[in-house]
């Protein structure tokens, strides 16, 4: 399997190199030259197999350069890190499936692709004798995915930055309990969009870039949307044995475009998926976009799930390349109006497609809230505010006809208050994180300066 950009000037990668490579060289996104079909028959024995062993079918059509019995240990190291034996069970409540993405070690659904990640970049660099110091800014969820996908690994240093104070205590801990030699987390005296602009000066200084070798962990990397593409299959193999059904529908909560982009790939290879539902907040962006043709940039409101404050899809590129036709110069046109205008325009054409395979809706504070509370009373089942964004929206559009999925992308401990204020009471966390307040800690508290930041990880690097 060969890799291109969705810009054209960038074809015929490795996996390796794709990997490697993160955003494309002309600053596009890297995708699959082509995607393969798994045949219905095939998806039967697909359907019988353990997680692990589905992952491993699913990837080694896209990772063909890496040998099967080191892409087997790869896949088997990544999930065993998970603490629920089916690692993405699928449980049923009420009237609909909830598939539980939050088992691995940071409780939330980003583990299933970085965890993956994490061993992915160590086999790549000792294979090539090669070390990797990654950078990243965070505002929660995805530092502590990244850290724990790295922490211990040969050959990789990883530095976090965070807002200092301006994290959730969950989120926080998380990060800075974790003690390893190559984990450097830095407690930025400033907000998150100063680290986040502190890491773009620090990769846009190119000599300092190539010395330190940096990585990045972002969610544009394609070995993320891949190590995804698997749940949505695992989705369908289970909810097809409870219900007999030919088709689903599947409700995302989304921020980056990344974890619906991956069923979008699912649905192209095979997986009778008959729409896919995307669900925002009030940062309502993509939804616009599914049933109004209207993607234009609003400003960023902070709302109840936070991972999902977000304006500008970074995957949403991807989609874009196939809604054009795989036309890079086309995709390069839609880029460069949206960053001249802040918006997009689509034909009549166009919109049809996209409502062929989506459906949307957003959802406010009020009404995350109000789904949390119905939730709990109706089954017991305490929702996390991203995934009641989820739940709201598909139960709001979704087709009766056909199950539906929500996926459930965050235990609800890891977002207490917003629980507290649905349900009355903050949800306990896993046994494994109950010592989590008296745990040793490991973080730098550091002023929001680029000079001193970089002096730092020039002391530090590997
Ligand atoms: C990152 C995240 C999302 C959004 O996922 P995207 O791939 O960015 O669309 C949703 N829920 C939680 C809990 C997250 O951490």
């Amino acid at each position: 399997m060969k890799y291109c950009s969705t810009r054209g000037q960038v074809k015929g990668l490795s996996f390796t190199e794709a990997v490697m490579m993160g955003l494309a060289d002309d600053g596009g996104l890297l995708l699959p030259e082509n995607i393969p079909v798994i045949a219905p028959e095939e998806l039967k024995k697909l359907s019988q197999l353990p997680y692990p062993e589905l992952a491993f079918e699913i990837i080694s059509r896209f990772a063909t350069d890496i040998p099967a019995d080191e892409l087997k240990n790869i896949i088997e190291r990544s999930y065993d890190s998970f603490k629920h034996p089916q690692i993405t069970p699928l449980i049923k409540q009420d009237d609909l499936y909830i598939l539980e993405l939050f088992h691995g070690p940071t409780l939330a659904f980003k583990d299933v692709a970085l965890q993956f990640l994490g061993n992915l970049f160590e086999y790549f660099l000792l294979q090539s004798g090669k070390r990797m110091n990654i950078i990243g800014a965070t505002s929660g969820d995805t530092g502590s995915a990244a850290i724990y996908g790295v922490r211990g690994k040969r050959n990789i240093n990883i530095f976090i930055l965070h807002p200092k104070g301006r994290v959730s205590p969950i989120q926080e801990l998380q990060m800075t309990t974790v003690t390893d030699d190559n984990v450097f987390n830095l407690a930025i005296e400033g907000t998150f969009d100063d680290a986040q602009a502190i890491v773009k000066e620090i990769f846009g200084d190119l000599a300092f870039k190539e010395n330190h070798a940096l990585g990045a962990v972002n969610s544009i990397n394609w070995a993320r949307v891949l190590a995804q593409i698997v749940y949505y299959f695992y989705a369908w193999f289970q909810v097809n044995k409870a219900t007999g059904a030919e088709q689903f529908e599947i409700s995302v909560p989304t921020g980056n475009f990344g974890d619906i982009f991956a069923g979008y790939i699912a649905k192209k290879m095979g997986v009778p998926i008959r729409r896919l539902i995307l669900a925002t907040n009030s940062n309502n962006i993509l939804s616009r976009f599914i049933n109004e043709g209207d993607y234009s940039m609003a400003v960023v409101h902070h709302s109840l799930s936070p991972s999902m404050d977000i304006q500008v899809a970074s995957n949403f590129e991807r989609y874009l390349f196939y809604l054009l036709d795989s036309q890079a110069d086309l995709v390069i046109a839609a880029m460069n109006q949206f960053s001249r205008d802040k918006k997009m325009v689509f034909t009549p054409e166009q919109q049809q497609q996209v409502k062929a395979e989506f459906s949307a809706a957003a959802v406010d504070d009020e009404t995350t809230l109000k789904t949390i509370q119905q939730f709990h009373q109706q089954t017991g089942y305490t929702l996390d505010p991203h995934t009641a964004v989820g739940v709201a929206v598909g139960r709001k559009v979704h087709n009766p006809d056909y199950p539906l999925v929500c996926l459930a992308t965050a235990h609800p401990a890891k977002f207490g208050e917003a629980v507290a204020q649905a349900i009355g009471q903050s949800p306990e966390l896993p046994p494994v994180f109950s010592d989590l307040a008296s745990r040793d800690k490991k973080v730098e508290t550091i002023a929001a300066d680029t000079a001193r930041i970089k002096s730092y990880i020039s002391a530090n690097a590997i």
